[in-house]
């Protein structure tokens, strides 16, 4: 206890010290990042349990840092939503993929892009602004992007959330509910808000086919979704016998590992084409 005492009175551990630097170093690195376009996007698979079929793509950000290799999100996105970075980031990543599904349209290939959106994003109206402007320039877009949404998005003013839902609904947007279960929202709030699909987290989904409690739980929102007219989809399926089981249930979609990890554009039409082999 005195030893805590004691390091209270400190205004930087070494700890924090570590923190700040990295946190500069981010910034930096970020900046950069920016300016010289090192972002990729990697797309998942959204599969129809029904007929096995590709339904839609997640578009997954990456960072492709020259000096640690292919970053994954979670260990800067939290760093942009705080600095404000996520925005000129967003910018990009919207973009970038209305670009890549126009060029699957252009190919024959008729691939709906998810894209997430973060609650910091949802803060000004320019994130709706710029899908207009995409649709605007090249009307595939209106049919092939879509947003996913987490429910902190509503915690802070709802109303003013679901209005820029219907304004990306009338840009041919679907919104996705994304992390359903990890949040706040009860059962109640799901039909107040104008959404089409609801992604049910991995963390009610892995081991599902064993875990009574997480069943009851899907059965209850699939129910729901029947009545209120939502499309469901299970995310992080990893097993033969979870995906058996979410089908059997008649869950609408499901993405994961047992199907395929997100990738790249090139990679993802090479998946496509050996599926229909
Ligand atoms: P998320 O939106 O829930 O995305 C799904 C995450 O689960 C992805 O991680 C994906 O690679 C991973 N995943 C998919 N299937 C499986 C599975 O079967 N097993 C396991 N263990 N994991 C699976 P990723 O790409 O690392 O992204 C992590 C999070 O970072 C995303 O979670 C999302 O919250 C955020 N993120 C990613 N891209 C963006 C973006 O462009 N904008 C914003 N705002 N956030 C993003
Ligand atoms: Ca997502
Ligand atoms: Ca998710
Ligand atoms: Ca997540």
């Amino acid at each position: 206890a005195k030893e805590a005492g004691k390091q209270t009175y400190r205004v930087f551990s070494p700890e924090m010290n570590q923190k700040v630097a990295k946190y500069i170093w981010l910034d930096t690195e970020l900046r950069k990042a920016i300016e010289e376009k090192q972002f990729v996007l990697h797309y998942q698979p959204l599969i129809n349990l029904c007929t096995g079929r590709l339904h839609s793509v997640e578009a997954l950000l990456r960072w492709q840092s020259t000096s640690r290799g292919l970053v994954p999100p979670s260990e800067f996105i939290r760093f942009t939503e705080e600095s404000g970075l996520i925005i000129p980031i967003g910018r990009w990543l919207m973009r970038e993929a209305a670009w890549q599904a126009a060029r699957w349209h252009e190919a024959g290939l008729d691939i709906r892009v998810s894209v997430n959106v973060s609650a910091r994003q949802l803060r000004d109206t320019e994130i709706v602004n710029q899908l207009r402007d995409l649709v605007e320039q090249d009307s595939a877009a209106r049919t092939l992007i879509d947003i996913e949404l987490t429910e902190s998005c509503f915690i802070e003013d709802e109303r003013a959330a679901i209005d820029l839902m219907r304004q990306f609904k009338q840009l041919g947007a679907r919104i996705l509910l994304d992390d359903f279960g990890t949040g706040y929202s009860s059962l109640s709030q799901l039909t107040r808000l104008p959404i089409d699909v609801i992604k049910l987290d991995r963390s009610f989904i892995t081991g599902i086919d064993q875990n009574f409690q997480a069943q009851s739980l899907v059965r209850s929102v699939l129910g729901l979704a029947r009545a209120f007219g939502f499309a469901i989809v299970a995310e992080g399926v990893e097993t033969e016998r979870e995906a058996q089981f979410l089908r059997d249930i008649g869950v609408d979609y499901a993405q994961g590992f047992f199907y395929a990890k997100p990738m790249p554009a090139e990679a993802l039409e090479a998946w496509l084409l050996d599926k229909k082999k």
